[in-house]
């Protein structure tokens, strides 16, 4: 049996929804599609034993080749890679105060972040700082920091200072990377970037970050893991929490192995050849929705510098009769559960991400939502519609409410979506 006919296996054995994810690399979603090499990079090293300081000896080669770093280490996640950060900002490499934190008496524990930086990425990154017994120091408003206001935070109970690169944060008003690295410098303290959902490997050490974090799920397309690279004295710092906090957050052989075949992948893969696809994917979707009325649409880049085009659909519900949000969740409690992105503050539309789905469900993306707005009674029957059931864990372990669209429907479809070849 093919690697494809298990998936699609796994999915009806289990009684298993099928999703198409048209809104990008979500790690509540599965994150994304494991590559084959990686895949086979974990399958091959879980039959064996192998020193893990060895494993993450060779994984900081690879992750210093690709991020042009000094070092890097493998840990669970990027959430993860937060707590093993600044738990490393505040003690350094001593064993004995690794294994005492979260107690931080004596040591530097504040961490400064720009107000605006301080969101949720379904998960709250204030959390995964104060995890390893930090402080937080917050600069500015949601919406504006200036250098200033840096400047006079730093003190003598800094740590480091926090800078997240994500579309969820605000993305105007806050002070650049590279301002903000030259101040944290001036004063001697470490700049950790949250970079987990971006594309550019290099770019963040480059403007003067000292870490900087990356989840190996996510564009990378490997096993569950997270990538820290940066300073090799704070690199060192951020393996060795393994005998302390980070023992609970720690990657296994077969994520260690997987993200370096991801990272070895990544050097390789035709980059432009990938835009190119998904622009082409985002156009033809685009043009398939132009003719609704109500919904304006356009080609929309990253708003973090990611090499991709969104489709992004401006609902006026004045027209269509469901608003942007009402849409989103009814498309989640389909057969399959469509989701599209959402995530800024607008609410009046939503994103179509052309990099996790297949032109064939791309096409099944857009004929849904084209059926669901020329069907009357699928918007009314919306109008008090739940969390998508992928975002709503309040009901676990009962399943949670999941509505069938009383709407005809024309691709309902079987576990057989999920039967898609791996990248
Ligand atoms: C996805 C994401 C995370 C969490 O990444 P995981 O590897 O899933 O823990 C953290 N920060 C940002 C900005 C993210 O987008």
């Amino acid at each position: 049996m093919s690697q494809v006919e298990r998936m699609g296996g796994f999915f009806a054995e289990n009684r298993l929804h099928p999703v198409i994810n048209a809104a990008g690399n979500m790690t509540v979603l599965g994150a994304s599609l494991a590559n084959e090499e990686t895949v086979a990079a974990a399958v091959d090293i879980l039959g064996y034993f192998v020193e893990m300081p060895e494993l993450q000896r060779r994984a900081s080669e690879v992750i210093s080749e690709v991020c042009s770093a000094e070092a890097g280490c493998v840990t669970a996640c990027a959430a993860a890679g937060i707590s093993i950060a600044v738990a490393a900002a505040i003690t350094g490499g001593d064993i004995a105060q690794i294994e005492n934190l979260p107690d931080t008496t004596g040591l530097k524990n504040q961490i400064i972040i720009q107000r605006g930086h301080n969101c949720h990425f379904s998960g709250a990154i204030d959390q995964m700082i104060r995890l390893p017994g930090a402080d937080i120091v917050e600069i500015g408003a949601i919406n504006r920091a200036t250098a200033d206001q840096l400047a006079a935070a730093l003190g003598l109970h800094t740590a480091a200072a926090l800078y997240v690169v994500s579309h969820q944060t605000a993305q105007t008003g806050m002070i650049g990377l590279a301002e903000f690295s030259r101040i944290c410098k001036a004063s001697g303290v470490p700049v950790i970037v949250d970079a987990a959902a971006e594309y550019n490997l290099k770019y963040f050490l480059a403007q003067g970050a000292d870490l900087v974090l990356y989840s190996a799920h996510k564009y990378l397309c490997g096993l569950t893991a997270g990538i820290i690279a940066g300073r090799k004295d704070l690199v060192r710092a951020c393996y060795l929490q393994e005998q302390g906090i980070g023992r609970a957050m720690k990657a296994g052989k077969e994520s260690v192995a997987s993200t370096i075949a991801a990272l070895e992948r990544w050097s390789q893969l035709d980059h432009d050849a990938i835009e190119a696809r998904n622009l082409s994917r985002a156009t033809a979707a685009r043009s398939r929705l132009k003719d609704i009325d109500g919904v304006t649409t356009w080609l929309e880049a990253d708003p973090t510098g990611s090499p991709v085009s969104r489709v992004r659909l401006r609902i006026d519900a004045s027209v269509t009769g469901i608003a942007a949000e009402p849409l989103r969740r009814l498309l989640a409690h389909g057969t399959p559960a469509i989701y599209l992105r959402k995530h800024d503050t607008d609410p009046c539309s939503l994103l179509i991400d052309p990099g996790t789905v297949t032109d064939q469900e791309m096409k099944q993306v857009t004929n849904r939502i084209t059926h669901v707005l020329n069907t009357p009674a699928a918007i009314a029957a919306a109008k008090d519609i739940q969390l998508p059931p992928g975002e709503n864990l309040t009901h676990w372990p009962g399943p949670p409410p999941r509505m069938t669209p009383a709407d005809g429907d024309p691709n309902v479809a079987t576990a057989s979506t999920q039967e898609r070849s791996l990248k």
